[in-house]
C-alpha cells in the first residue's frame, strides 16, 4: 500500500491531455459542412475538422475534453458524427 495513486493519476492525466492537445492539434483543417440542426433545418457552415467531429463549441471552439456535461449536442453532421455547443453559446444563441 505504499503505491501514491494521485501520482499515477497526475501522470495519466497529463499524458492524455497531451494525446489530446495532439489530436486536436491534427484536427484543424476548416471545411465547409452541411450540419443538420436539431429542429431538423439545414445549416451550411464552415468549422474545423474538431468542431465537426464534436470535439470543439460550434461557436466559440472551446473543448469539449472536460465537463462533457457542460455541452449540449445541437446537431449533427451526416457521415460526420454530432456538434455540440458549450451552454453558455447554446443560452445565447438560442
Ligand atoms: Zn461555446
Amino acid at each position: 500500500m505504499s503505491v501514491e495513486p494521485e501520482h499515477i493519476r497526475a501522470l495519466d492525466t497529463a499524458t492524455k491531455q497531451l494525446l489530446w492537445d495532439r489530436m486536436i492539434a491534427s484536427k484543424q483543417t476548416v471545411s465547409t459542412y452541411v450540419v443538420v440542426l436539431d429542429g431538423g433545418s439545414l445549416e451550411t457552415m464552415e468549422l474545423s475538422a474538431a468542431q465537426a467531429e464534436g470535439f470543439e463549441c460550434l461557436t466559440c471552439r472551446a473543448q469539449c475534453s472536460r465537463g462533457a456535461g457542460a455541452f449540449v449536442p445541437v446537431g449533427r453532421i451526416p457521415s460526420v458524427g454530432s456538434v455540440f455547443q458549450c451552454v453558455a453559446c447554446s443560452v445565447g444563441a438560442r
